[in-house]
């Protein structure tokens, strides 16, 4: 196999934080559970994307991340596969909040995560809801209150649904910050910092993203603990 210096290279892939463990150069190589390979396979992927090979080891380990990577790299699975793998270790109860929490900037790239979230979890017993504004909150809220381990959903949608006090996040020890660069573009900055203060500091945050001008840079300065960072190709500002 390769080593992973020349996985690297090879794949114009950047790491910076201490230890960064190898990729994960292909599906066998990941110890994934069978189920979750048996979709991989499903969906006919033969190899890792390399934002997802390089930090699916990364998140496996509880530690924070930065990934940068441009948009069709496959991040989704980046951070949903070892989020399946955190609520197995967890095994919460879901009717008292999620344990997985992720804020996406639009309806159909929140709507795409949890088709892609109930796509590879299909055999293992996780649910997943999608709170989102322009639709109307009686019927998110009624699934809300069926209980859910992940929760996907708008900054705005979500930040009314925790006025009205319908969900806790005490219970979020996974938080992820899909496309962070368009949801501060969208200024759901001040709606992402209520938000975040709701859910405990003990938690592991990754932040997933395009690009990395400065205001992304200073809310994974704020939000993120000593975040192993992972780049793809040349950072785009
Ligand atoms: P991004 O969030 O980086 O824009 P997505 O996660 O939306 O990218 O993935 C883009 C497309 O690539 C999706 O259709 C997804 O199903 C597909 N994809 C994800 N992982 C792989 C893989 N390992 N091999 C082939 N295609 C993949
Ligand atoms: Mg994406």
């Amino acid at each position: 196999g390769l080593s992973a210096e020349s996985y690297r290279r090879q794949h114009e892939i950047t790491v910076s934080g201490d230890n960064v463990p190898a990729p994960f150069t292909s599906f066998e190589s990941s110890g994934f559970p069978a189920e979750i390979l048996r979709e991989a396979q499903n969906a006919g992927f033969s190899a890792p994307t390399p934002i997802q090979a390089q930090s699916w080891p990364i998140a496996l380990q509880s530690r924070d991340i930065v990934a940068i990577a441009k948009t069709g790299s496959g991040k989704t699975l980046g951070y949903l596969i070892p989020g399946f793998i955190h609520l197995k270790r967890r095994r919460n109860n879901s009717q008292q909040g999620p344990t997985v929490l992720i804020l996406s900037p639009t309806r159909e790239l929140a709507t795409q995560i949890q088709d892609e979230a109930v796509k590879f979890s299909r055999s293992s017993r996780i649910s997943c809801t999608c709170l989102y504004g322009g639709a109307p909150k009686p019927p998110q809220l009624r699934e809300l209150d069926r209980g859910a381990d992940i929760v996907v959903a708008t900054p705005g949608r979500l930040n009314d649904i925790l006025e009205m006090r319908r969900i806790s996040l005490r219970q979020v020890s996974y938080l992820v910050l899909d496309e962070a660069d368009r949801m501060l573009d969208m200024g759901f900055e001040p709606q992402i910092r209520t938000i975040v203060k709701e859910i405990p500091a003990q938690r592991q945050t990754l932040m997933y993203t395009a690009t990395w001008p400065k205001e992304v840079r200073k809310i994974a300065a704020d939000l993120l603990v000593n975040p192993v960072q992972v780049n793809i190709g040349n950072i785009d500002e």
